[in-house]
């Protein structure tokens, strides 16, 4: 039988990196389609990112790809992937400037783009869209690109949950209509993968509903490999108290960039310097593991705040430099309570970013054929820690790459769907409709608390072996709990059936963090070890997980190196 829909490359995912593998793809000839779990440019992370975009765009300051290279290997603490992270740098200003042909909005300083300091960069390298409305701009920039583009199809509601492999050749996909909880064939000489991250398997996170770790879960399934999962970022300062709502909880870096807030613990001292990175207030350079870490053992020595973290401090700022910094901001501020000229606000680490993914090399593919990845789902770019900015530079420069090459290996192949490849996917969609009215299985919303808490717990700050075994252990039970398919469907909306296919993905991710932490016998960026305290130079490996069967299987594989002079810096401008 017919696929339901047949293209040259489908896009899983409409973020950042989707939208513009899509567009990307389609100028370079292929007939494009895009699909998201939910609306198109509205899900995941792209659009609720407020704040800055590294470039070495140099319009600021003199710069230099390099130097962004430098600072990006120099975060990475040793494990980057140097030919990825020379690709990012070198063609984020490519990207940023056609951003800004179609329009985006960068803030601007008289005739040049406005560029601020962030955390680990070496100069004022990050262009941004004022007020706190980066990601949506960008977001709606893209979307537009996406109407104009010739042969692109797009389709929101529509959950993927297989890619389909015959031989060792990707065919296309099977997705969930997430209306009619009916399955969806899309037969595609190549596929994208740009379904972005794992964080919201964690209880404190920055995301949204939709970054529950389908991305790995895909690529595993698919037999493709993943690098590096141990590494989850967590963002040092993320809003803890007072309640806020409406607003984002890491809305407070570019303010304490901007305006120099102090970070406190209870004694009322700064206390980042004493970790190993000095800051002054008007440079806080420190990256974003130092700043967790030394949050996180100031609040073990009993030096935090009342809710659990550090005070963020902007009182000794003017009045009118904090209305003229804040702006808009200010007044939503005040709406919940909050007077910068009289409190501090409470911050914490927050799972924010992860910097393991899926491996690719330097054209965006995986091990295999026809499936390519982009954006926040690729590995290895980001070593053990991501230098702030980088995540939407990125999204944007693998994004592109992705949709190029793509359609340059889609372009005069036939198309070679096969309903048998598919059959197992197809029936895990359908089957679920025949269990008995009396058997919903297991609560699938009790089980994603549980796995929230877990990860928090155990797989979170600060690593231990007994933790970690433990979360193994019970995840692993999850696993086996949900079983195969799920066992409800409720038909409309197929709410349930979603709920089956995002823990069924967020388990399986979980568990490839988990196996990393524990094969990691070190601390090294965002993974941290409490019973192993110290970066240890023999394992400046990268690891690497596949799926052999139902197990997942964890192993170490050397460092890409590509090393690179740092130029002299010269004005671009
Ligand atoms: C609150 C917040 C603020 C941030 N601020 C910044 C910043 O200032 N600067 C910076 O560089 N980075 C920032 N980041 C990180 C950055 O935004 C992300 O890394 C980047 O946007 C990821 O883009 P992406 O396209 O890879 O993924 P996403 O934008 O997350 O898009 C993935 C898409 O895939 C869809 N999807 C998921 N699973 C499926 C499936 N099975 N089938 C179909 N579709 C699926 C989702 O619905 C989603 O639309 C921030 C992140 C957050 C959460």
């Amino acid at each position: 039988m017919a696929a339901e829909v047949s293209t040259d490359v489908l896009v899983v995912g409409a973020g950042g990196a989707g939208m513009y593998a899509a567009i990307s793809a389609a100028r370079n000839g292929a007939d494009v389609v895009l699909v998201d779990k939910s609306l198109i440019s509205r899900g995941g992370a792209t659009i609720m990112a407020q704040m800055t975009v590294a470039a070495a765009v140099g319009e600021q300051e003199p710069d230099h790809w390099t130097h962004h290279l430098r600072d990006t290997l120099e975060a990475g603490r040793g494990l980057c992937n140097e030919e990825l992270a020379a690709v990012l740098c070198e063609e984020a200003p490519v990207r940023i400037r056609e951003m800004e042909e179609w329009k985006v909005g960068w803030a601007r300083e008289g005739n040049h783009l406005k560029q601020v300091m962030a955390p680990g960069h070496q100069v004022e390298r990050c262009v941004y869209v004022d007020f706190l409305n980066t990601g949506p701009a960008v977001a709606k920039t893209l979307r537009t690109q996406l109407g104009r583009a010739d042969n692109l199809r797009r389709a929101g509601e529509l959950t993927v949950t297989d890619i389909i492999v015959d031989g060792d050749q990707v065919v296309g996909a099977v997705g969930l209509d997430v209306e009619t909880g009916e399955p969806v064939r899309i037969e595609a000489n190549a596929v994208i993968l740009a379904a972005g991250g794992l964080t919201r398997l964690y209880q404190r996170n920055s995301a949204s509903v939709n970054m529950g770790g389908d991305s790995y879960a895909l690529a595993l399934r698919a037999g493709a490999e993943l690098i590096d999962m141990e590494f989850v970022q967590f963002f040092p300062i993320g809003h803890l108290a007072p309640r806020m709502v409406g607003m984002d909880p890491i809305m407070w870096d570019p303010f304490r960039y901007k305006l120099g807030g102090r970070l406190l613990n209870a004694d009322g001292k700064e206390f980042v310097q004493n970790y190993g990175h000095a800051e002054t207030t008007d440079k806080y350079t420190a990256p974003r593991d130092v700043v967790s870490f030394a949050i996180l053992q100031e609040v073990a020595a009993g030096r935090g705040s009342p809710a659990g973290g550090a005070f963020l401090s902007f009182k000794h700022i003017p009045e009118d430099e904090l209305r003229s910094a804040f702006g808009p901001v200010i007044d939503r501020l005040a709406e919940n309570g909050i007077d910068l000229r009289e409190r501090s606000v409470e911050v914490a680490p927050i799972a924010h970013y992860h910097m393991g993914g899926i491996r690719v090399n330097t054209r965006m593919e995986t091990q295999v054929s026809g499936l390519y990845a982009a954006g926040e789902a690729v590995g290895g770019a980001n070593g053990a820690n991501r230098l702030s900015g980088n995540a939407i530079s990125e999204a944007f420069v693998f994004g592109e790459r992705a949709g190029r090459f793509a359609a340059g290996a889609a372009a005069g192949r036939d198309r070679e769907w096969s309903d048998a490849a598919a059959e197992s996917a197809v029936e895990r969609i359908r089957a679920s409709r025949d269990i008995s009215a009396t058997d919903y299985g297991p609560s699938l919303a009790g089980l994603l608390v549980d796995l929230q808490e877990i990860m928090w717990r155990d797989v979170g700050l600060l690593r231990t072996e007994g933790g970690l075994a433990a979360a193994l252990r019970r995840i692993r039970e999850m696993r086996r709990e949900i079983g195969d398919r799920p066992s409800e469907s409720d038909h409309r909306f197929a709410l349930s059936m979603q709920d089956w296919f995002d823990l069924w993905n967020g388990l399986l991710a979980a568990e490839t963090i988990v196996l990393g932490a524990i094969k990691r016998t070190e601390s090294r960026g965002a993974h941290q070890r409490d019973d192993f305290p110290r970066t240890d130079p023999g394992q400046a490996q990268n690891l690497i997980t596949r799926l052999e069967g139902d197990a997942l299987c964890v192993e170490t594989t050397a460092l890409v190196k590509n090393p690179i002079a740092v130029e002299p810096l010269e004005a671009n401008r």
